[in-house]
């Protein structure tokens, strides 16, 4: 038997061919034709003006973030319950994370409490400079009530969409909403160019900006001039051309993922212990991980979890640890945290990729319930 990843990369023919084609092309090079397909797609499926194609997505939060004009010694509000990279991000550009909790509605950043965050900062004379919301296991924060907050404050909004390709909320796409969104495309995301990311907006400055910077802030000039600090963030043509076929079976992976969910849902029905991240209505998310939640009278902690399914050759992940609780970030202001900490002390990620198999799928199944009621 097999192991079983979390969330591996799903490739198959078409990857092949348009990579192939890429490399037979002679763009073995960052930019190329692949790029700016790629890009266009993108774009296109979205519905906005523009995307910029980039390294990673955490190259795309730091840009998200320089080309807004975050800098040394602004706040910057977000969800303490995510994966570090978005709180490195705000690091990254000197400026100070203020991290606030969740939502049991979505598990998502809570907007009541952003509203108190903001309104506190906005009172003592030190107002927040920007919001990050992050969409957690692909499913859409708050839109609504988000962008309502940060036009009332006067202050960008930007979504880290990097888990939520495909996703929607109120019926528009994951990305669509805020000033700036980002995506990523790696390895264990919904779809992947091995590494990857993507930065979209519909304000074609702040992309040109977002292009300039990540192409080390070359000056259209025969010589090489530069009048900003620039970086080497773009995506090479091999794995764009990895992207562009990814994205032809974006729908599929979303309808394999979600399939995958309710089976996992209708397989633990009958535990009475276990239960799953809560889905906000307003919103239908891509499915990317399914989130189980073990009640903690069992005992049962997401690790112990873990470990039976690690013996079984089976991996699973627990829920991310809220950055307020990382030796990196104990020093940041904290809003609450009730929520974050409770999806941490219960939360385990199960085996959600594309390609998993009904027999693999059952495989799991088998040993969560074992483990469930071997107490
Ligand atoms: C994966 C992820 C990122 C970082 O994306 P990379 O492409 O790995 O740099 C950022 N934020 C969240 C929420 C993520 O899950």
């Amino acid at each position: 038997m097999e192991r079983i990843y979390l969330s591996p990369p799903d490739v198959g023919e078409r990857e092949r061919e348009l990579l192939l084609d890429a490399f037979d092309s002679g763009w073995i090079a960052p930019l190329g034709p692949h790029v700016d397909e790629f890009e266009r797609e993108f774009a296109a499926r979205l519905g906005l003006s523009d995307a910029v194609a980039l390294a990673s997505g955490t190259a795309g939060l730091h840009l998200a973030l320089l080309v807004l004009g975050i800098g040394p010694g602004d706040d910057v509000v977000l969800p303490s319950l995510t994966f570090a990279a978005t709180a490195n991000a705000v690091r990254y550009v000197g400026a100070r994370p203020c991290f606030v909790d969740s939502t049991p509605v979505s598990w998502n950043i809570d907007p009541d409490l952003v509203a108190e965050e903001l309104d506190e900062r906005a009172r003592s004379g030190r107002p927040a400079r920007a919001v990050i919301a992050v969409d957690l296991y692909g499913q859409c924060a708050n839109y609504d009530r988000l962008e309502a907050l940060c036009a009332e404050h006067g202050i960008p909004l930007i979504a880290d969409a990097a888990e939520s390709l495909g996703a929607t909320y109120r019926d528009k796409p994951a990305g669509s909403f805020g000033t700036v969104a980002v995506f990523s495309f790696n390895g264990n995301k919904i779809m992947t160019t091995s590494g990857g990311g993507m930065l979209v907006s519909n304000d074609s400055r702040l992309t040109a900006r977002a292009r300039h910077l990540a192409t080390q802030a070359r000056e259209p000039a025969l010589h090489y001039e530069h009048r900003d600090v620039g970086y080497n963030y773009r995506l090479s043509n091999l794995l764009a051309a990895l992207g562009r076929a990814q994205l032809e079976s974006l729908d599929h992976k979303i309808a394999r993922r979600r399939t995958i969910h309710e089976r996992y849902r209708e397989a633990f029905s009958d535990l009475d212990d276990v239960a799953f991240m809560p889905i906000d209505p307003n919103g239908t998310p891509n499915w990317w991980l399914t989130v189980l939640t073990i009640d903690e009278a069992t005992g049962i902690r997401p690790d112990d979890l873990c470990r039976s399914l690690d013996a079984a050759d089976i991996e699973a992940r627990p829920a991310w640890k809220p950055m307020h609780l990382q030796p990196a970030f104990r020093d940041f202001p904290m809003r609450d945290g009730r929520i974050a900490e409770a999806v941490f002390r219960t939360g385990v990620c199960l085996p959600s990729g594309s390609n998993l198999t009904d027999s693999d799928q059952d495989r799991v199944i088998d040993v969560v319930r074992a483990a469930l009621q071997a107490r």
